[in-house]
């Protein structure tokens, strides 16, 4: 994968080496923010009654330490090796070299909500990965459950949640990078699901992966400019997977090519046959020369134009039930095999998990 000519950082699997917490320096009051230690105010979590300023990089944090102390032992343990007493105002200053302080915007918000804080957006995922990176390398239990439970939400094993889930992406238009940037997450999850024994996002994850075809070379790039690839193994069963995938929906784009919806019954007089054509049509003969793209559709409610009339509407759809949910469902429930990852999510599942 000629990494060895990228200027960007790469990043593979991350090691427990990589998170091991620190012993943070420390400093008296540096209320100048001047010289070698400076730092600029963060705008979210500068209580001006805090007790102490946490420096992550050049970011200062004006948080209260008791709080912060009490959320796990490794905390505590930094945090008392701080000096008893700071400069003009008491303030003691903690440095921590090798956080993100985006990745402690993403913490504070969970452990210090403040309104509607800890409410989860539409692109969360970023939020997901740095509360798995702190509460790892700060054993913060309760965090890193949440987090998990984010993931599960997110790559669910579940066929109806899943549907629902992934509808958005269906959404985005098939070659957008807003959309490849959605399914390449699926990279980082894959790993974290490795490294935190959470093999049932597994299916869901490598499906995703699968649909971004050839893109998923280029890896997933991370908030801070890292990009992460699949790790040799992964991407092989990635590639093996979507040829099975491509093979078991050969004939899923040519039936629904056949279809045209019915003349007698619409309301519009014939006019949704025109606009089938003219759409559908389109849309599923470009799919179905791109191959992989046919199967990327296959968990999506198709075809739910909303330019035909009800009856169209409803008959096209009861059609397509009729025609491919069981093959649908037969194949999701197959993921884990078409993935080579059987043997994990089966013992997850006796596990009681
Ligand atoms: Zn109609």
């Amino acid at each position: 994968m000629g990494t060895g000519t990228r200027a960007k950082r790469v990043r593979f699997y991350e090691s427990d080496e990589d998170i091991k917490p620190e012993l943070p320096s420390q400093s008296r009051d540096h209320s100048d923010h001047s010289g070698p230690e400076a730092y600029e105010r963060d705008e979210e979590f500068w209580f001006a009654d805090g007790n102490f300023i946490l420096v992550v990089r050049t970011t200062g944090f004006r948080l209260y330490m008791g709080l912060l102390s009490a959320q796990s032992s490794i905390l505590r343990h930094l945090l008392s090796h701080v000096a008893p007493d700071g400069g003009s105002e008491g303030t003691q200053v903690v440095h921590i070299a090798t956080d993100s302080p985006r990745d402690w915007r993403y913490l504070l918000r969970r452990l210090f909500p403040k309104g509607n804080g800890t409410s989860r957006s539409s692109n969360d995922f970023p939020m997901i990965c740095a509360l798995f990176r702190l509460s790892h390398k700060y054993q913060l239990t309760d965090v890193m459950e949440y987090a998990k439970s984010a993931l599960k939400d997110t790559y669910s094993n579940d066929y109806d949640t899943w549907r629902i889930h992934d509808s958005h992406v269906h959404r985005m238009d098939s070659h957008s990078a807003q959309r490849t940037a959605v399914l390449s997450q699926a990279i980082v999850a894959i790993r974290f699901a490795r490294l935190f024994n959470i093999p049932s996002v597994l299916p869901a994850a490598f499906y995703h992966c699968a649909c971004l075809g050839g893109a998923i070379a280029r890896g997933y790039t991370h908030e801070d400019g890292a990009t992460e690839y699949l790790p040799p193994d992964d991407l092989e069963r990635c590639i093996n997977g979507m040829q099975t995938l491509v093979a078991a929906t050969a004939d899923y784009v040519p039936r629904l090519l056949k279809y045209m919806p019915a003349h007698k019954t619409c309301k519009k007089g014939g006019a949704c046959r025109r606009l089938w054509k003219l759409e559908v049509t389109e849309k599923l003969t470009k799919a179905g020369r791109q191959g992989s793209t046919s199967s990327c559709d296959l968990f999506e409610r198709f075809p739910a134009l909303n330019g035909l009339c009800s009856n169209c509407k409803k008959k096209a759809e009861d059609w397509e039930a009729s025609s491919f949910e069981g093959k649908q469902k037969k194949l999701w429930k197959d993921l884990p095999v078409t993935f080579g990852v059987a043997h994990l999510v089966k013992r997850r599942r006796v596990e009681g998990n």
